[in-house]
């Protein structure tokens, strides 16, 4: 069983006009929130993230429970900010410690941590700091990119990377906190941690101080080196402590907003199921319009033009691409019933190769003209229309 006592307290500082800041602590729970946005925005964010957090931890009192209400929370403040355009902009860190109860009924602190607001622990004396901050410069530390004491003065130290209320998704580290009996465990928002050095929030926040004078020195600490931040610190102190049976230490990322777990199972299994339903049939339907269109258009192009050509011996015209295109071949259409050796030796090669005309009645009419240049002889009595079958083709015929 694990069981704390606590204090807390926070402050506008000597220069904000508001306070930003929300802080909640219980029994089982304990939440720092550190906003931002203009126009009180950033009050909103945080007290919104607070009463989610409170409220869905005490509907679900495990890991995911304490995980899936900071996402509902990400989703609610990301709402709220696009229904109203005073809140334009708004987020907020988040830092919470819950009591979380695992499969095998044990009750262990669990940390969950967005932003740069952090959590220490303080063991004898000594201080160690459990969180990274989330922020573009302590990312560049990591990276190797810039020092601890760059990163302490950059000018983009306080630009977050992860916020509450920021994306529609969102990566939260959660972790598994071990402890021992007297240990405390100080969260607090940057005002605090930016104002005192590690050494001061050690000596201030650690026995022989109960809690509560802590939480009052280290506020007015914070204010004494300038306080230009609001200031929040909740300092926990455990009287007895359980490690969970599966300890956590990772970060987990959102795509969907769970608020349940078999809520969200059935939410995702929805939208998958949408997109089949929806995706498949037009997927189809436009493949399906790509290859009768086609179809169509080659067909048209294959039966788009005539040509004379020497059907064994006698000059015919035909419809079509000399050769065929794909599996349409050149029709025969008229049999003129001249001679192919009575032609010119050179209309006969030009004959044997195809002579393309633009239409039926061109095609008849330069048949007709070879000819009338020998005054050829006509293998039978006259000219006739063949009876080839092509649907698509006849109906260009009376145009030609
Ligand atoms: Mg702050």
């Amino acid at each position: 069983m694990t069981h704390w006592r606590y204090a807390e307290a926070t402050d506008t500082g000597l220069v904000r006009q508001s306070n930003q800041d929300a802080i909640y602590v219980d029994d089982s729970l304990a939440i720092v929130a550190d906003g931002m946005g203009g126009h009180a925005a950033g009050e909103v964010a945080s007290e919104m993230t607070i009463e989610l957090l409170r409220s869905g931890f005490a509907g679900d009192q495990s890991v995911e429970g304490l995980y899936n209400a900071i996402n509902a929370a990400n989703i609610s403040v990301l709402n709220d900010a696009r229904e109203n355009p005073n809140h334009f902009g708004m987020g907020t860190t988040v830092i919470a410690i819950g009591l979380t109860v695992d499969d095998e009924g044990v009750t262990s602190p669990t940390l969950c941590h967005v932003g740069d607001s952090r959590a220490y622990q303080l063991r004898d004396g000594a201080l160690r700091l459990l969180t990274d901050d989330h922020s573009v410069a302590e990312e560049w530390v990591r990276m190797g990119r810039l020092t601890p004491e760059e990163a302490a003065v950059h000018p983009r130290r306080h630009q977050l990377t992860r916020g509450v209320g920021v994306e529609d998704t969102i990566a939260v580290d959660v972790m598994s906190v071990h402890a021992l009996k007297g240990d405390r465990l100080l969260l607090c928002s940057d005002g605090l941690s930016n104002e005192l050095d590690s050494d001061t929030l050690a000596r201030l926040a650690s026995a022989p101080f109960t809690l509560e004078e802590s939480v009052t020195q280290l506020i007015e600490a914070a204010k004494e080196a300038g306080g230009r931040d609001n200031i929040s610190a909740v300092l926990l102190e455990f009287d007895d402590i359980s490690v969970a049976s599966r300890p956590i230490q990772r970060t987990i990322s959102s795509t969907t907003p769970p608020v349940a777990k078999s809520a969200a199972v059935t939410t995702v299994r929805r939208r998958k199921n949408r997109r089949l339903t929806w995706r498949t049939p037009f997927v189809a339907a436009v493949l399906i319009g790509v290859v009768v269109g086609a179809y169509f258009i080659l067909q048209w192009y294959a039966y788009s033009t005539y040509y004379l050509g020497n059907d064994s011996g006698v000059v015919a015209i035909y419809q079509g691409q000399p050769g065929g295109v794909l599996w349409f071949k050149p029709s025969l259409l008229v049999d003129t019933g001249y001679n192919v050796k009575t032609l010119r030796p050179g209309d006969q090669a030009a004959l044997n190769q195809s002579i393309s005309e633009p239409t039926l009645k061109a095609a008849r009419h330069y048949s007709d003209y070879l000819c009338s240049l020998t005054k050829c002889t006509a293998s039978t009595e006259s000219s006739s229309t063949t009876t080839t079958t092509l649907p698509t083709a006849t109906t260009t015929l009376n145009g030609g």
